[in-house]
């Protein structure tokens, strides 16, 4: 049988696959089983940071496995604590919890905003705002929170106590939290998956406030935005606001699973002995390879991410096309089905996503001006 026949037959239908096996990959390009080359435009949904299997990354992972690849959480690791203090001294935040996702980060943050909100104010106080068109995971609680209903049918109940505000709407959240009793609040800077939808400047800096006035435990969610994706090495530092808590995932190890949820220091110590875990968070492995990303996410390199971003908004826009997000965190407005646009891309050798009708793009951040501007020549000739 073929890759494709295989995997159709064997693995749970969950994902509408495109009709492509990549067998290999280098830096921003990757190979299909036919040895057609592609662009990628994709980092495996803003994961692989440095590209397929950049060699500084694979030899961080590759020496870390050779020396010892996990041992439980019961017993310390250099790894796991160097990168731990990497993460705070360049956050200004308190503690760190690791785990494996995206979903599993953002679960963490849920439990220290209700415990956060239980000591200080009453178990009554467990509600959590997200918003609309947000997308936070696939666990029933990061369900809960996603704030989209079409998400949401056929597993019913979900966790209890979400409510959804209305994106830079600031009276409309400020009226949630006066009429519920409230824990936290949940936010992506930019939303990914709901059609990469950049919150305003004046909105962000709304919620902020509303949460200090009220006690209430801000949440960004960094799992797509995090670890350099939109030339800051957190997207909330556009905005000159302190979370309580960031959760990050996605391109923190660069291709491999690790999330880490960030606590600043008014809930850095909510989190008690016993009270929350995870059997491979934390992996020496993981840890290494985001050691790795950290140290070369230096300031010059977060500035060539934001240079490279707007090349591409440059272009695309004046080719009369609107773009969105920041970054190399890319939404363009397409005028055919962008199922299309993201078809004739591949024939043409480069790869993208979508969100919503939106096109994404979301490459390696070290992706070279060279293949960045081919990519775009690609897509400029589909989308017309
Ligand atoms: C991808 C994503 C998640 C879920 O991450 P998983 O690793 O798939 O659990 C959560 N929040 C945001 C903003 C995401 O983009």
């Amino acid at each position: 049988m073929s890759i494709k026949q295989t995997d159709e037959r064997y693995i749970a239908h969950t994902y509408k696959r495109f009709d492509l096996a990549i067998v290999k990959g280098n830096g921003c390009l990757c190979w299909d089983d036919n040895g057609k080359e592609y662009i990628d435009m994709t980092s495996g949904i803003g994961v692989n940071a440095f590209g397929y299997s950049d060699p500084v990354w694979a030899d961080a992972v590759a020496n870390q496995a050779k020396l010892l690849q996990h041992t439980s959480n019961l017993y310390y690791t250099a790894p796991c604590a160097e990168l731990a203090e990497i993460l705070c001294t360049r956050t200004g935040m308190s503690k760190v919890f690791f785990s494996n996702s995206g979903a599993e980060a953002n679960e963490c943050a849920v439990k220290v905003a209700r415990k956060y909100a239980a000591q200080h104010k009453g178990a009554e106080y467990y509600n959590i705002i997200t918003l609309n068109k947000s997308f936070h995971g696939r666990t029933l609680t990061t369900l809960a929170a996603t704030g989209q209903d079409n998400f949401h049918h056929d597993f019913l109940p979900l966790t209890d106590g979400f409510l959804y505000a209305e994106p830079n709407d600031t009276e409309g959240l400020q009226k949630l939290v006066k009429e519920n009793k409230v824990a936290g609040i949940l936010i992506e800077i930019v939303q990914g998956e709901g059609g990469v939808n950049s919150l305003d400047a004046d909105f962000v800096k709304a919620v902020d406030a509303i949460c200090r006035e009220n006690d209430i435990v801000l949440m960004v969610d960094e799992v797509q935005t995090g670890n350099g994706r939109t030339g800051k090495l957190y997207s909330y530092m556009h905005y000159g606001i302190q979370p309580d808590t960031v959760s990050t995932a996605k391109g923190l190890a660069a291709g491999l699973p690790m999330g880490a949820t960030l606590l600043s220091e008014k809930v850095g110590e909510v989190l008690g002995y016993g009270d929350h875990g995870s059997t491979f968070g934390g992996n020496p492995v993981c840890a290494a390879a985001a050691i790795s990303v950290m140290n070369r996410m230096d300031e010059d390199f977060l500035a060539e991410v934001a240079a490279k971003g707007q090349y591409v908004k440059e272009r695309v826009e004046a080719a009369g096309f609107a773009v969105s997000g920041m970054g190399l965190m890319i939404g363009i407005e397409t005028k055919k089905p962008v199922a299309e646009v993201i078809a004739a891309c591949m024939a043409n050798g480069v790869l993208c996503l979508s969100a919503k009708e939106k096109l994404r793009l979301l490459p390696p951040l070290n992706i070279p001006m060279e293949q960045l501007t081919k990519a775009v020549d690609v897509i400029l000739a589909s989308l017309s």
